[in-house]
């Protein structure tokens, strides 16, 4: 496999039945088009690639086992100065175990790797760091940050790789529960319904999660709710939030700031509720509907049979703000 011009690097992506991680696609750009598919369903996912890949190699090894994958996936990865995987949960396992396995430094969360020169983003994405690899690295690439090019050509004949999966390397998974959409990692959700400071509270944004929860949705949020204490800040999207990439995004009140929307990947379909019809949210927006936010959200809550709290509505005491992390 080569990944074209600079140290020869590859994209590893794991993959859960035929499905794509957030992120894969950015990070098989990022490696030069060089991939390793590896997980259930590698050659639905190979087929499903949206981006141009100079070589794919799947390796059917299942359901994820990240001990057992990293020692199994270490041989066929040593040749590459540099291992980039999204920064997908699955990602995020995986990606320790193979620099464990492979005596390499993890550099995690970065937004760009160019050549052996890594951006990371820490503390929250207010500070950029700047890192030269002086060897072999695993590094992993934050989902919904640099985006893609189109395909432009046809992809390679994926190339399966024989792995036989090492005994004793993890947990036994005794079941695996499906995602809820309250708690799940927003970068993960495929449907998102998100308010901004065109509700009035975190009572407003408690029958947000509720009503969010009945449609199959995550609650998402604007960074100013984040800092008003409305909601906890791992809800808050944007550069200095959580990057997603969702199919549906339902915005209550949000003005669509720049801040906000860079970091909401490509959603196929945006609906936005807003008083304001020229803001950049509603220009955005498949559906646009110029109303009281809070009053839809209630309309809404009443349709699905939710009940709104007692508190919905008021606006928080002034000492209790930042009170309001734990739900969602
Ligand atoms: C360095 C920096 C980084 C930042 N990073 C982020 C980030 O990562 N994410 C982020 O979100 N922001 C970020 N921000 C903040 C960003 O610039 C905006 O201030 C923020 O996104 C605006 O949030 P909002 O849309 O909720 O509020 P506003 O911009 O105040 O918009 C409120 C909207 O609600 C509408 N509205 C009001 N009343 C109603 C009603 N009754 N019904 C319906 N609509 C109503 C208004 O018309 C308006 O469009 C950052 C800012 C800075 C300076």
């Amino acid at each position: 496999m080569s990944a074209g011009s600079g140290p020869p690097r590859i994209a590893v992506i794991p993959v859960r039945s035929g499905v794509l991680p957030s992120g894969a696609q950015e990070t098989i750009a990022e490696a030069g088009g060089a991939a390793l598919l590896a997980g259930s369903g590698t050659a639905e996912a190979a087929a499903a690639l949206a981006v141009d890949a100079a070589s794919v190699a799947t390796a059917e090894i299942g359901e994820p086992a990240f001990g057992g994958w990293a020692a199994a996936l270490a041989p066929l990865l040593a040749p590459y100065r540099a291992i980039l995987l999204p920064a997908s949960p699955d990602g995020r396992d995986l990606a320790p175990r193979l620099a464990a396995v492979m005596d390499r430094p993890l550099l995690a969360g970065a937004t760009e790797y160019r050549d052996d020169e890594v951006r990371l983003a820490r503390y929250g994405g207010l500070i950029l760091d700047h890192v030269t690899a002086d060897g072999p690295v695993v590094v992993t690439l934050q989902p919904g940050v640099r985006g893609t090019e189109p395909r432009t050509r046809d992809l390679p004949a994926p190339e399966p790789a024989a792995v036989k999966i090492p005994d004793g390397h993890d947990a036994a998974v005794l079941a695996v529960s499906p995602p809820d959409p309250g708690t799940m990692d927003l970068a993960e959700s495929k449907r998102i319904m998100a308010g901004g400071a065109g509700l009035r509270g975190p009572g407003d944004f408690r029958l947000l999660a509720r009503v969010a929860a009945a449609i199959g949705a995550s609650m998402g949020a604007t960074r100013v709710v984040a800092d008003q204490g409305w909601v906890a800040h791992e809800r808050y999207i944007g550069t200095t939030g959580v990057a997603v990439d969702p199919d549906l995004y339902i915005a209550l009140g949000i003005s669509g700031a720049i801040q906000h929307v860079t970091g909401l990947g490509a959603p196929r379909h945006v609906v936005s509720v807003n008083t304001d019809p020229s803001c950049p949210m509603m220009a955005m927006a498949d559906l646009a509907l110029v109303t009281d936010a809070p009053g839809l959200l209630e309309a809404l809550a009443r349709r699905l049979g939710i009940e709104p709290d007692a508190g919905a509505g008021e606006p928080e005491p002034a000492g209790a703000r930042g009170q309001e992390a734990s739900h969602g």
